[in-house]
């Protein structure tokens, strides 16, 4: 492994890769730093190592040192759809492609960071894990902390669809609801990790590991694409951390020499929770946490970020650095787009996942893509997840004559 420490994002002070979720001098983010010239001599990417499965190909570029402290339920190697049913669908001269996130082991890309935060948890020698979530990381540290061996104790808003807390509770976890927003799982979540001593494997950007799973996208689009970068990535986001993830990916790939250029970030929220879309819209470098009454179909990215605006403000600069830019959608934009990835692509879509999707057809229509631009927009969570959809009751038959007066 050639993870070598834990860098300050704001200050720059230097961390022994220990269980830190921030800065000793400043309270600033932690991420994970590598010796780069030794890791890019194995070309982690370029030849990954074929013996293992999905994302943990590329474990030249994660920080678990030993192979058999990796907790894996074979994340990553999502497929890359071209998508031209879409554009055609909404006169986009673009063409649109969807990594569909969904076909994670658990139904989100939240298995990315999961897999590798419970690793590192398990390397550690942690044997209890907890989690603050909007539903999805709490199904994914569930399973993941039972394939582990691990006590898992999840908080999760008391609005929580109750499919993804069923799917939590399946898998062994403790469940706790805490009512109020996201913002209050997530101070819950890290109050027991201090009192308890519970490795904290929130998917936020307190845990430094995660977001190294969240990098892996990256590295399959390189190879799903021979080479080609995308002109434009489109993320839905809560605070962040895997459109911050995926940037890091194509940062180091650029560093290899595997890619010249960096693809633009586009971070999707909906209008119902949008703190970060409203500070690029102001056209400040801060985040204000939002203290808005929510109330949207898009449960996976509604997060406040009351207490920790710092994670908006990455994820902020991040879109910034690339010519990106924030977005967010209606709620009849959100269903309008989960209906069109079900109909169009034939892909099962939770609505906090379409929002990705439906941005291309919002900023085509705004003058921002660049015609005939390569467009990804990542599928991030399962259609089985959302229990709010009103089932059509079909139509109950008895002999085949019937039929005929169906079908006419
Ligand atoms: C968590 C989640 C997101 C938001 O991702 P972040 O990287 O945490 O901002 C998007 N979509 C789905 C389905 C999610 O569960
Ligand atoms: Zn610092």
């Amino acid at each position: 492994m050639d993870a070598k420490n834990l860098t300050c994002r704001k200050c720059g002070a230097v961390y022994p890769l220990a269980n830190q979720y921030s800065c000793e001098a400043c309270g600033g983010i932690l991420e994970v730093t590598y010796d780069y010239e030794k890791a890019f001599s194995q070309n982690p990417v370029g030849n990954p190592d074929n013996s293992m499965d999905g994302m943990w190909k590329f474990r030249g570029l994660l920080p678990v040192e030993d192979k058999k402290n990796i907790v894996t339920l074979g994340e990553g190697d999502t497929p890359l759809l071209e998508a031209g049913r879409l554009s055609r669908l909404w006169d986009c001269d673009v063409e649109m492609m969807v990594k569909a996130e969904m076909l994670s082991p658990t139904g989100s890309f939240k298995d990315r960071p999961t897999s590798v935060g419970v690793s590192v948890a398990k390397e550690k020698g942690f044997e209890k894990i907890v989690v603050a979530s909007s539903g999805n990381a709490s199904a994914s540290a569930s399973a993941y902390a039972a394939r582990a061996g691990m006590d898992c104790v999840v908080f999760v808003p008391d609005t929580t669809d109750p499919n993804k807390v069923i799917q939590a509770q399946s898998y062994g976890a403790r469940v706790i609801c805490v009512r109020g927003n996201y913002s209050r799982s997530f101070d819950m979540a890290k109050l027991c990790a201090e009192r308890y001593g519970w490795a904290n494997v929130t998917s936020t950007f307190i845990n430094p590991y995660t977001v190294e799973g969240d990098k892996t996208p990256a590295y399959e689009l390189y190879h799903q694409l021979g080479g080609r970068v995308p002109d434009y990535i489109f993320i839905p986001i809560g605070s962040g951390p895997l459109l911050v993830g995926i940037l890091k990916g194509y940062e180091e790939l650029k560093k290899m020499g595997l890619v010249q250029r960096l693809p633009a970030m586009v971070g999707v929220q909906v209008t119902a929770c949008e703190p970060i879309t409203q500070a690029f819209a102001c056209g400040t470098d801060r985040v204000k946490g939002w203290d808005k009454q929510i109330k949207t179909m898009a449960g996976g990215i509604s997060d406040p970020l009351i207490g920790y605006e710092g994670d908006g403000e990455l994820t902020l600069a991040a879109v910034k650095r690339t010519g990106g830019r924030m977005v967010s959608l209606e709620e009849e934009e959100v269903w309008e787009a989960s209906e069109a990835i079900e109909t169009k692509l034939g892909l099962y879509c939770e609505p906090t996942g379409a929002v990705s999707a439906g941005a291309v057809k919002k900023l085509w229509n705004q003058g921002f893509l660049k015609k005939g631009a390569l467009t990804v927009s990542l599928t991030t969570g399962h259609g089985f997840k959302y229990s709010g959809r009103q089932p059509k009751k079909p139509p109950v038959i008895d002999s085949v004559d019937q039929i005929d007066q169906l079908v006419r």
